[in-house]
């Protein structure tokens, strides 16, 4: 069976939540409570929606993308899941980019959420480390605060590549009554008008 996890947002196609397009899912839920965090709608367990890994890993494969971005809330907060999707579609040649609050060294050490391990192994780019108010930055594209690293975990991209220092972007869907904006790191940027 299909393990299943809590969704609050899908914006299949997306060009400013990595390298290239990307299929970007924000889970709902994170056990931080980090000052000033841009996703405060995010942080309750409680008011997603339950899907499936089958189910997103069919949309990833529809979405003609180059990989998948993992948000929150708190990925690894659900990683076991995760970490299944995450392999499936590396299978298929995309690559994985996840944005975690915790430190790269909290998620290898023994206090480690479960699944942490499998999913740092389906990991191709990790940006870590909890948001520092203090440290806000504008100038990092897709990066919150200067404490944050951007760590290439596999060698599917280098620091070199051009779009890794290109200005960050913001997009705006309109769908009915509903506004989504996503990208650049701005306070409630995940909340529906
Ligand atoms: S900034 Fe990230 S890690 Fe911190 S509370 Fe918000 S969602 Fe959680």
């Amino acid at each position: 069976m299909s393990p299943a996890l809590s969704v609050a947002t899908i914006v299949a196609r997306t060009e400013a939540e990595g390298p290239g397009h990307r299929y970007a899912l924000w889970v709902q839920g994170c056990p931080m409570r980090c000052p000033g965090c841009c996703n405060p709608e995010l942080l309750q367990f409680e008011g997603g929606t339950l899907r499936t890994v089958d189910e997103i890993f069919e949309e990833v494969m529809a979405s003609d993308v180059e990989g998948i971005s993992l948000l929150g809330g708190e990925p690894f907060a659900a990683a076991e899941a995760l970490a299944t999707l995450a392999h499936a579609v590396r299978r298929q040649g995309r690559s994985v980019m996840v944005f975690t609050g915790y430190t790269l060294a909290e998620l290898q050490g023994e206090g480690a959420p479960p699944g942490a391990d499998a999913l740092l192994a389906e990991t191709d780019l990790l940006v870590d480390g909890r948001y520092d108010k203090a440290t806000h930055t504008t100038r990092r594209r897709w990066i919150g605060s200067d404490n944050q690293v951007l760590h290439f975990l596999t060698e599917r991209y280098h620091p070199d590549d051009p779009r890794f220092s290109e200005p960050n972007t913001l997009e705006i869907r309109i769908d009915g009554d509903r506004v989504l904006i996503n990208g650049f790191p701005i306070q409630g940027a995940r909340t529906r008008i």
